[in-house]
């Protein structure tokens, strides 16, 4: 299987990161992609999640709890390393919740 390093399914901007250039295959399309070790689903799939995931349950929940019980459970998942975190951190709220309901999606199996 070969990996395409100009695929648009992969998360180019993990590569500065430690660990940031694994091939994996996506949960969703499966596909190979290159990107963090941890990462389980592909950039196109998560483009297509994210509109999903938007109307779904930003519109059904209160925007404050919400954001309350995501970075709890941020703190607390095992899929999460430090320097996943620190990412996570800087990166702007709306796009905290998207990811955040993807890793509640992915530890409910
Ligand atoms: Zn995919």
């Amino acid at each position: 299987m070969q990996t395409d390093f100009n695929s648009p399914r992969n998360w180019t901007e993990d590569s500065e990161h430690e660990n940031g250039s694994y091939q994996c295959k996506c949960c969703e399309c499966g596909e190979f992609f290159i990107g963090h070790k941890r990462r389980v689903i592909c950039k196109v799939c998560v483009t297509n999640k994210e509109d999903n995931i938007d109307i779904d349950l930003m519109s059904k929940m209160d925007k404050n709890l919400y954001i309350q019980r995501m970075k709890e459970s941020i703190e607390r998942s095992k899929f999460v390393d430090q320097n996943i975190k620190d990412l996570f951190n800087s990166m702007p709220e709306e796009k905290q919740i998207i990811l955040w309901a993807m890793l509640e999606v992915m530890s409910q199996d």
